[in-house]
């Protein structure tokens, strides 16, 4: 069965744009419920650390080096299916692969900087958003 929790983040290229908020209500009116959210910066070593899964490909220090350069938005997201519903609402890794009306495709601007992350099993969910919260900052 699948769960109904997910963690996303918004990466620095939507955040310094100014797309937080528009993100924040595309997520909300999808049917996703927010459960903890925080607006912060990762260090590179909080970069490497959350991408250790990634740590052979070959784009792994590009993306540590993005990822810890301006703040990020982290959240756990509570919807129905939640992993896979929210991967539809924010499309291929690619945005000029991306479907249109899909969050990527509409504030991404390369595979590097592709405005959102979002979990790809409900175990990395979970592993993930402890990453960035406690127990006691998740809402029930
Ligand atoms: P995310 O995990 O951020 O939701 P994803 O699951 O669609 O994205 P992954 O394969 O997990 O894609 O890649 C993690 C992130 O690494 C991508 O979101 C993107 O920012 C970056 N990335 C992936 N492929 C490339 C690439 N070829 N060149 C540069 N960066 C890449
Ligand atoms: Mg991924």
């Amino acid at each position: 069965m699948s769960g109904n929790r997910t963690f996303t983040m918004i990466k620095p290229d939507a955040t310094g744009a100014g797309h937080t908020g528009k993100i924040i209500d595309k997520i909300i009116e999808a049917g996703f419920s927010i459960k903890a959210m925080k607006w912060t910066q990762l260090s590179k070593e909080d970069a490497q650390a959350f991408y250790a899964v990634h740590s052979e490909r070959p784009f792994y220090e590009e993306l540590v080096d993005y990822m810890s350069s301006g703040p990020i938005v982290a959240a756990i997201l509570e919807k129905d299916n939640a992993v896979a519903s929210f991967r539809d609402l924010i499309g291929a890794t690619n945005p000029a692969e991306a479907a249109e009306g899909t969050i990527r495709k509409m504030f991404a601007t390369s595979i590097a900087a592709n405005a959102v992350h979002g979990s790809d099993s409900d175990e990395n969910a979970a592993i993930e958003g402890s990453f960035y919260f406690s127990e006691r900052e998740k809402t029930k």
